[in-house]
């Protein structure tokens, strides 16, 4: 934050030799902004000079007034009597100044102490003038000579005011890297800048997640027709929580349920409330619902909601956190103020539902739930096409392919690898994207664009064509593995010197323990090569034992497959929707043991790997050393070098193929 700020005082400041005319213009504005007021105010008549400040009040309440002593001031017209009162002298400054609030109570108090001139419509009274000299400290002016006086009361503090309110915007700006937007951003809600007429999103952008574009036709229907349900008394949901994956269009849905019902989108991301100064993300949220019942129906919606609705009582309460339950706190206060009938329908989003402050899910509050999933193989498929459009294909192209090889993937991932690949054909100078262009792009999503400058030596690269060779030869010798695409030496920018891809023949939801047993030789077999050919191992394995470590793990304490635990739970995962760990559930004791168990699990792969490849060492060398040679080779070659080495066909007839993990490095 204090970078940010230092970075955007240096290129607006002051040494900046654009700033000295953007400073005139601000002192420009203001000036003419307060000739403005001035002539609106200024409501004809003589004297009748109205001011903010200005009051009517009777005669009678008048001479009060004027009794009381609190009349410095008292001009008198032809038919009008002003008064003037001082005003209550603060001394605040506006270098003091941080939030909004701040500044709306400076504003209040500068206001207050400005002096009040009430206006009194004159009545027949001779004595008015005696009364007043008798009070002795009461200033008494005629009516010709002030108008001018008047003039410049009333119009000199407008100008410092508006003066003062263009230095402070455009510091306020500065530090908020520009939030501001110039002096009549003051006291504007930022959450304009957030409001979109028209998203311009409707649902036929979402592909897949049709259960979720369902659940959101009701709120659809009703941001269209309010009066179908109220009528029946129907009572709808006030807010609708997104949860799901990063990546699967939970921002995107958002936004097409504005688009489909034609209502204007108010968005804050989460962290917006919380990067900013104290007590402004509170304000935030009321400026946002103040908007927003301006504009009903309408949307509002609240991205990545789990910055500021995390649970209350989960860590002490430092001052982020305060500010954060103030802002969670003036959010809910906010819910439970109106009636679903205003036509305001909240949304929010986030990947973490489980962190949530449960006051959040109360009902009233974002009592639906839905559930936005990591898409599946035919989601992917339309989501490909969406994407693709506005994209020139060729015939080659076969999205059910690309489907196929993209489990796990979403959406996000998806219309990344249709841009790589219209990137590749356009730098090709080709009119149209092949499928190879796609198969390419989806390889540098999945471990990163090729890095052809990074040079390895050739032992390097041997070793390297060991590893990757033993990750394939293993593949094919087992049965309940996933074919093998390709093989290639060729280093990436994601950090592989090399991999295996592997494509599943159909999409898959669950795994058998012996295809997870299989995966986990599979992962050890590139370690396994090197100690088998080179009796020296390399740092090279240290993702597939990563990989292999967790799924060993999972297998023992969340799938129930191992003899020793059996069916027994011994961790919960932390998130659902992110793959950030588990947390053990279990006593110190049984974690050892677990730790045992799969330290146990992958040595026996390990040993099942090394075996494999001795036995197959004829194989392994051959094909190793002509991936030297080539650097990539096809699943096709492979297999056909595969055979004629080893004599073992491809029977690949009853295969169960197993879903993730395409990539073994
Ligand atoms: P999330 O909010 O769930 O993290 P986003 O809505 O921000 O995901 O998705 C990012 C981008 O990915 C979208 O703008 C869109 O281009 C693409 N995308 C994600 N899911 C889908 C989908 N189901 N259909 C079409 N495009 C999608
Ligand atoms: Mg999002
Ligand atoms: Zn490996």
């Amino acid at each position: 934050m204090d970078g940010n700020r230092q970075k955007q005082k240096n290129n607006g400041g002051k040494g900046n030799p654009g700033g000295i005319p953007q400073a005139l213009f601000g002192i420009l504005i203001a000036i003419v902004t307060s000739l403005f007021i001035y002539s609106v105010l200024f409501t004809g008549g003589a004297g009748r000079l109205m001011s903010n400040n200005q009051l009517e009040i009777s005669y009678s309440e008048f001479m009060e007034k004027v009794e009381d002593g609190s009349i410095y001031r008292v001009r008198i017209a032809a038919e009008d009597i002003y008064a003037y009162e001082k005003g209550v002298p603060f001394d605040a400054n506006l270098q003091d100044v941080d939030t909004e609030e701040e500044l709306d109570n400076f504003m209040k108090n500068y206001t207050a102490s400005q002096d009040k001139i009430y206006h009194i419509v004159k009545v027949q009274d001779d004595n008015l003038v005696d009364k007043l000299l008798a009070k002795g400290d009461i200033e008494i002016i005629g009516a010709k000579a002030s108008v001018v006086m008047d003039l410049i009361i009333s119009f000199a503090p407008f100008l410092i005011l508006w003066l003062l309110i263009g230095m402070f915007a455009r510091r306020m700006s500065a530090g908020m890297g520009g939030a501001m937007g110039g002096i009549f951003g003051v006291g504007q809600s930022k959450a304009k800048r957030y409001m979109q007429k028209e998203t311009g999103v409707t649902f036929k952008d979402v592909a897949g997640e049709d259960e979720a574009k369902e659940s959101l036709q009701e709120i659809v229907d009703f941001l269209h027709n309010p009066k179908k349900y109220t009528y029946v008394g129907a009572k709808l949901p006030k807010g609708a929580l997104l949860v799901g994956p990063p990546g699967t269009g939970k921002t995107l849905l958002a936004k097409a349920v504005a688009g489909e019902a034609k209502v204007p989108f108010f968005s804050m991301t989460g962290s917006d409330f919380v990067e900013m100064f104290a007590g402004v993300g509170a304000s935030r949220v009321r400026d946002l619902f103040k908007q927003a019942k301006q504009a009903a129906p309408c949307i509002v919606f609240i991205d990545e909601i789990d910055a500021i609705g995390r649970s209350r009582d989960t860590r002490a309460g430092s001052g982020a956190d305060s500010e954060r339950e103030q802002t969670l706190n003036q959010l809910l206060s906010e819910m439970d103020g109106f009636e679903i009938n205003n036509g305001i329908m909240v949304m929010a989003a986030t990947n973490r539902p489980e962190i949530l402050d449960q006051a959040l899910l109360r009902p009233g509050r974002f009592d639906r739930r839905i559930v936005v999933e990591k898409p599946d193989l035919k989601g992917r498929v339309n989501i490909l096409k969406v994407h693709a459009k506005d994209v020139k294909l060729d015939d080659t192209v076969d999205f059910e392919e690309i489907a196929l090889s993209t489990s796990g993937a979403v959406g996000a991932d998806l219309a990344n690898m249709i841009n790589e690949a219209a990137i590749t054909a356009a730098k090709a100078k080709r009119e149209k994207v092949s499928q190879q262009d796609l198969k390419d792009a989806v390889e540098v999503v999945l471990v990163g664009k090729e890095k052809k400058d990074r040079i390895l030596s050739k032992e390097e690269r041997k070793i390297v064509s060991y590893h990757e060779v033993g990750h394939a030869l293993v593949t094919a010798l087992q049965k309940h593995t996933e074919p093998v695409q390709k093989i290639t030496i060729v280093p990436r920018t994601m950090g592989a010197l090399g991999y295996v891809l592997q494509t599943p023949e159909e999409e898959k939801y669950l795994n058998t323990k012996k295809e997870l047993e299989e995966r986990l030789v599979v992962y050890l077999s590139g370690r396994a090569a090197e100690d088998v050919v080179f009796d020296t191992i390399t740092t090279g394995a240290a993702n597939d034992i990563e990989e292999a470590t967790k799924l060993a793990r999972a297998m023992v304490t969340q799938y129930g497959m191992s003899e020793k635990f059996g069916l027994m739970g011994l961790a919960t995962t932390r998130s659902m929707y992110l793959e950030n760990g588990v947390d053990m559930n279990c006593g110190d004791e049984t974690a050892t043991a677990v730790d045992e168990e799969v330290k146990e699990m992958l040595k026996k792969a390990f040993e099942k790997a090394k075996k494999l490849l001795r036995e197959n060492r004829e194989a392994l060398d051959k094909i190793a050393e002509y991936l030297i040679e080539k650097e990539t080779i096809t699943g096709k070659e492979f297999m056909k070098l595969f055979t004629e080495i080893t004599g073992i066909e491809e029977e690949k007839t009853e295969r169960i193929v197993s879903k993730e993990e395409d990539v073994n490095v």
